[in-house]
């Protein structure tokens, strides 16, 4: 459709020394730091895409009229390139990860990136940061990528900007639980919705998560460590939770997840363990689930394991439920102070695959260095 986006480099004549970015690799937490480079392109009304790049990391120059800043004109993505054991630097289905942001964009009035721009824009940037991906000795590390869109025209009058930044960050990415998976306890609410049918649920943009803070401040204040959410018309069917996709392993081996109702965000994750868990010989059911079907099954023992799926933290077992009145511990991942085995294999095969370890027979890797 249109050319595809030739990246002009500007290198820093300044980047971090290698004894910096080997403090940093050594020890990354996540979204704290960040690689040398960024990518930055630039979209008007009348010019279409122009002036793609990799660049020096730097604070953006944006009017304090632009228009995210006022109205959350903003979608962005979440991914990952993971070391290779013969160094080689790979993502993991990015043509999903492009496919969602351009629906994102859609929803949010924002234009469209090409897939293969998109997915040339994290070759850039690798191309050129490539020392920041972690070592593949380090087990579960990589370096996370963030793509993201803003509205930067400065104007305070209500309608789609003609003026738009699309960029692209990296930050090394520890693993995301230090010691192997641990249970994470969840704060159920019924007090706060994230999403409203036909509302920008299904779209990745910071508008959905400003929306939840309050609710996850809610669960930590009850000594939970995140929160799920229920649909906003009856209140009683589970979305999710906030930033990753929820599963429930029933005893007979069935796997059902929350039908996508359009105010649930489709993770490339929740995808992928639905691929995989039926490749695995596990039926797999998308269907309703209500909070009381959630409780029901866990205290009679029909439901066995509960996991969220997201890109940062890949699988999380979840082993304790708390809402105002109550709670409950949840099955397998309890009795044996770990993770259940279906969640355990389920999230051994996922990181197997994105680390190359084992063959990737669905294609589902795209090589960026
Ligand atoms: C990103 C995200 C997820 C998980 O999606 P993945 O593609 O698996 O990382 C789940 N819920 C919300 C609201 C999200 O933004």
């Amino acid at each position: 459709m249109t050319n595809a986006w030739d990246f002009q480099l500007e290198l820093r004549s300044d980047p971090a020394s290698t004894a910096a970015r080997t403090a940093v690799l050594d020890e990354p937490g996540f979204g704290q730091a960040f690689t040398d480079h960024m990518v930055v392109a630039n979209w008007s009304a009348d010019r279409g895409w122009f002036d793609p790049k990799v660049t020096a990391y730097a604070p953006l120059k944006v009017s304090p009229a632009a228009a995210v800043l006022h109205y959350a004109q903003e979608i962005f993505e979440g991914l990952k390139a993971y070391r290779h054991e013969d160094g080689s630097v790979w993502s993991f289905r990015p043509e999903l990860n492009a496919a969602r942001f351009r629906r994102s964009a859609q929803r949010l009035a924002l234009p469209q990136v090409e897939e293969q721009d998109f997915i040339a824009a994290l070759r850039a940037l690798l191309t050129v940061d490539e020392a920041w991906v972690p070592a593949t000795g380090s087990g579960e590390s990589s370096l996370y990528l963030r793509p993201y869109m803003i509205a930067t025209e400065a104007a305070l009058s209500v309608r789609p900007a003609n003026e738009v930044l699309f960029g692209v960050i990296a930050s090394p990415a520890g693993a995301y639980f230090e010691t192997g998976p641990k249970p994470v306890s969840i704060w159920l609410t019924t007090s706060s919705i994230r999403a409203t049918p036909g509302g920008t649920g299904a779209a990745k943009c910071g508008g959905n998560y400003a929306a939840s803070l309050a609710a996850l401040a809610e669960a930590v204040a009850n000594g939970c460590d995140q929160v799920a959410f229920v649909d906003a018309v009856e209140r009683r069917w589970l979305e999710e939770i906030g930033s990753m996709n929820l599963f429930f392993v029933h005893s007979d081996g069935t796997i059902v997840t929350p039908e996508l109702s359009g105010s649930i965000l489709e993770g490339v994750t929740r995808t992928s363990v639905i691929d995989l868990a039926r490749d695995l010989g596990h039926t797999v059911v998308e269907r309703r689930v209500s909070a009381d079907d959630w409780r029901d099954g866990v205290r009679s023992g029909e439901i066995t394991e509960v996991f969220a799926s997201g890109t940062a933290a890949v699988i999380t077992p979840i082993g304790r439920l708390a809402w105002p009145d109550d709670e409950l511990l949840i099955g397998d991942h309890t009795a044996n102070h770990g993770v259940g085995p279906i969640t355990a294999t389920l999230r051994k095969t996922l990181l197997n695959l994105q680390y190359g370890r084992i063959p990737d027979d669905r294609g589902w890797l795209t090589r960026l260095v």
